[in-house]
């Protein structure tokens, strides 16, 4: 019975592997239904329980990048329309969810100087979803969930737990997923699909860089989504450089219609 356990998980384990967009291995096994529709509720709850943004030439702004980069995203991240919101805090922070929900702060368009450092933000975020990051933070909770709960019947015989582990991983999830920090293979992985992104949809690649450096100069006192985890800025940077060589032509190549112009204040 136990060697059957054992078995079992790993296999679904090892089943539930599959590749991000980079090729890099990951784990995923939470539906596609279940994450969009956690995302979804996220959402509905955040604009609840924040303030939404009344100023109306600042939220077409965004309104408008939103509109030239989600065209861009694949269905197979998301089939369906996007929402995005402009939320009133002064926070340095964006955020994109399974679901095709953006949140955007008026904080970072302090940082961000015009549409393609916007459109480097929002390719970012939204590389999150397209690479399945959210998937892979709570399959590897709920793996190691599982794990220790098989541990603990293997160790007394008893299973009681692991139905409460894997609920357990899904709540935290819930309350906690969507502006916990990502790790370092996430945003480097983000980086690099957002800026192919941001490319193919009309904006200046170039500006991925330019708007790090001013990220590095921005105030840390609330570290945002972008400065809570490593890579350090330096290494971002240079590896936003060297992406240059593949979207610079991607860039040249896109149909440029947007004319995103941020508002003067
Ligand atoms: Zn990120």
């Amino acid at each position: 019975m136990k060697v059957a356990a054992v078995i079992i998980l790993s296999l679904f384990i090892l089943n539930a592997c599959t590749k991000s967009p980079t090729g890099r291995s990951q784990l995923a096994f939470v539906s596609k239904d279940k994450l969009e529709k956690m995302g979804t509720e996220s959402f509905e709850q955040m604009k609840q329980e924040q303030k939404i943004s009344e100023d109306k030439e600042l939220t077409q702004f965004v309104q408008c990048v939103a509109d030239a980069i989600t065209p861009n995203v694949s269905k197979e991240a998301h089939d369906g329309d996007w929402e995005v919101v402009l939320f009133d805090s002064p926070q340095v922070n964006a955020f994109a969810l399974p679901g095709g929900k953006i949140g955007v702060y008026t904080g970072i368009l302090e940082v961000t100087e015009n549409a393609d450092q916007l459109a480097a933000i929002m390719g970012h975020e939204v590389a999150h979803v397209i690479a399945n990051h959210s998937n892979e933070r709570l399959s590897s909770n709920q793996a190691a969930a599982g794990v220790q709960a098989l541990a603990s019947v293997l160790l007394a015989g008893q299973d009681e737990s692991t139905q409460q582990y894997s609920m357990a991983a899904l709540g935290v999830g819930l309350q906690y997923g969507v502006l916990m920090p990502y790790g370092r293979s996430h945003e480097t992985e983000a980086d690099i699909i957002g800026q192919e992104l941001m490319a193919m949809s009309g904006f200046n690649p170039q500006a991925a860089v330019e708007l790090w450096h001013n990220m590095a100069k921005a105030n840390k006192d609330a570290p945002p989504e972008f400065l809570s985890t490593h890579p350090s800025h330096d290494t971002r940077i240079e590896s936003l450089n060297n992406e240059l060589i593949k979207t610079t032509p991607i860039y040249k190549n896109a149909k440029k219609s947007q004319q995103c112009i941020k508002p003067t204040n």
